[in-house]
């Protein structure tokens, strides 16, 4: 039984402890190229909060992590079958009801976590916020907290060289042989705007990739997973650490 884990905790623990920060992890089911499994974000995301959990609960932090939330926006994939979409509104309703008990129990932080680039949290934390607002809300995306390049060579952000390397690293069993692999070849758009990324529409995937990667997996290693891994979940390990112990009144320098 891991004690920062919320669905490995029972009864008798949960009712001595004081809980100060809820860490919830927000992943999508999708097709990930013809190697990494649909599961991806959500595996990547959920080994990565354990691992932050586990380092925080070491040095004192007092979190719990919530069961993962294992759909997210998938709104430029409609066609792509059996990616499965929830609409920003439906994981504003979510979160509201989250927060609402976390509200009403006087757990007034939450740290999201998420694993899929699709899923934009600012705006419903904003509206969130406004509305609870003891609360303090944060959220992180898993990829932003290190500079990837640092760790891997080709430019991707989908089922590419870093995804799959931290499979390698997390689940290998779960990854196909990278001879099956496509290229992870992005079209890129024939306006200068949206080109030069000063202007943002969402790309319609099977217009954008033929094999639902973006970015070649091929230089992906298990080592290289693993460095990565431990640089993200150090940063936030002490980011969890940091939220349990600030004063949400009092947290500006
Ligand atoms: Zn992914």
């Amino acid at each position: 039984m891991r004690p920062y884990i919320l669905s490995e905790s029972n009864w008798k623990s949960i009712k001595e402890e004081k809980t100060e920060v809820a860490v919830l992890t927000w992943g999508a089911t999708e097709a990930h190229n013809y190697h990494l499994p649909y599961g991806t974000d959500n595996y990547q995301i959920e080994a990565i909060a354990a691992e932050a959990g586990k380092i925080a609960w070491d040095k004192g932090a007092k979190l719990k992590i919530l069961p993962n939330i294992p759909f997210g926006v998938n709104t430029g994939q409609a066609d792509i079958r059996l990616d499965i979409n929830l609409n920003p509104s439906t994981q504003l309703v979510i979160l509201d009801d989250i927060i609402e008990v976390l509200n009403r129990q006087n757990i007034y932080k939450l740290i999201l976590l998420n694993g899929h680039g699709g899923n934009t949290f600012k705006p419903i934390l904003r509206e969130l916020g406004l509305k609870y607002p003891k609360m303090l809300l944060i959220s992180s995306n898993f990829f932003d907290v290190v500079n990837k390049y640092e760790f891997f060579e080709e430019k991707g952000d989908h089922a590419d060289e870093m995804e799959t390397s931290l499979m390698l690293h997390l689940k290998s069993e779960l990854v196909s042989d990278l001879k099956e692999a496509g290229d992870g070849k992005e079209r890129k758009s024939k306006i200068t705007g949206i080109r030069e990324g000063w202007a943002w529409s969402e790309r319609q995937w099977s217009m954008v990739t033929a094999d639902t990667g973006i970015g070649d997996p091929q230089k992906a290693t298990k080592d290289k997973g693993e460095r990565f891994f431990i640089a993200v979940t150090q940063k936030l390990a002490n980011l969890i650490v940091e939220v349990s112990e600030v004063e949400i009144d009092n947290r500006y320098e």
